[in-house]
């Protein structure tokens, strides 16, 4: 080997030291270290992760924003993803119905199931479809009950899941328990206020009935005092004669806002507000900042209900 060819890795490697492309320094967050490897089922779930997480977690999130989380399948690299993780974030009440190969994925890291502690809602579905909970059973005609998985929507609910995370994050981390239960409590301390503006935002209001696309407000409906009248029955397209029974609600309760989630198609509320001379207004169930989100959510619903 000549003198220059030993010489030109070692100038590199002096090269890189000095521009800090290899690091010599200690790690210097908790993130490189030590962080918890997170993978949530959604975006809210995520962002509770991270209320509660904060640097010391990594979260990744299953289904992509954007994505329709009722009709979701993970791809193989999704779980691929789920390999390294220490904890996985579910909201239960099931939603994922496709659980089974997420643990196959991975069998060592804790499974959180946000739902647990939450006083569940039953909702009907006559199919195999969206939140079916026997999944493989498509002969089933009479009405399933089960639950109404949109717990999230909720910031009573949202407070249940944040203490389910972080009885988690503790599980997997016990060393950083004291930081966990901080973040916790000055979570709980910030949803607890936005549940409070909310109480009394809707104390005020002259209705109760709100018409959305896709019943996600339900849990939100509960809380507040409210009504929801959703146009998808058991998410599927309305047939004719359950458009025109909404159309008749809007008519004589004086409504005049349809709701829609911008992950379904909108068609059959666009065609219930031309009926009704009224407007399309989106809501977000799966929006990434919760509490800011949901103070939106609130003013557009309450304001729907006044006049
Ligand atoms: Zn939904």
């Amino acid at each position: 080997m000549s003198l220059r060819c030993a010489l030109v890795p070692a100038l590199i490697l002096v090269a890189c030291l000095l521009c800090g492309c290899i690091s010599t320094d200690k790690p210097t967050s908790a993130e490189e270290t030590s962080g918890i490897n997170v993978v949530a089922t959604t975006v809210p779930l995520g962002h509770f992760s991270k209320m509660v997480g904060r640097d010391r977690v990594r979260v990744d999130i299953l289904v992509p924003p954007g994505t329709n989380p009722h009709t979701f399948e993970p791809s193989p690299s999704k779980l691929v993803e789920v390999e390294d993780a220490d904890l996985y974030v579910k909201n239960g009440a099931g939603l994922e119905i496709w659980m089974e190969k997420i643990i196959q994925a991975n069998g060592d890291m804790l499974v959180v199931d946000s739902s647990a502690r939450v006083d569940l809602m039953e909702t009907t579905d006559s199919d195999d479809h969206g939140h079916a909970a026997h999944p493989g059973d498509h002969d089933v005609h009479e009405n399933i009950l089960m639950a109404d998985p949109h717990i999230w929507l909720s910031p009573k609910n949202g407070m249940i899941i944040v203490e389910n995370i972080c009885r988690g994050l503790i599980e997997v981390d016990p060393d950083n328990a004291d930081f966990y239960q901080k973040n916790r409590d000055d979570n709980l301390s910030r949803l607890r206020e936005l549940d409070f503006e909310l109480n009394s935002t809707f104390s005020e209001t002259d209705r109760e009935e709100f018409i959305v696309l896709h019943p996600s407000w339900s849990y939100f409906a509960r809380d507040y005092g409210l009504v929801q009248v959703p146009i998808l029955e058991s998410e599927k397209e309305p047939g004719p004669r359950y458009l025109a029974e909404v159309v008749e609600v809007a008519r004589r309760k004086n409504i005049t806002t349809i709701f829609v989630d911008p992950n379904f198609n909108p068609k059959s509320a666009e065609i219930i507000a031309r009926e009704i001379d009224g407007r399309v207004v989106p809501l977000d169930p799966l929006a990434e900042n919760y509490i800011e989100n949901m103070r939106h959510v609130g003013q557009e619903i309450a304001s729907s209900l006044d006049g």
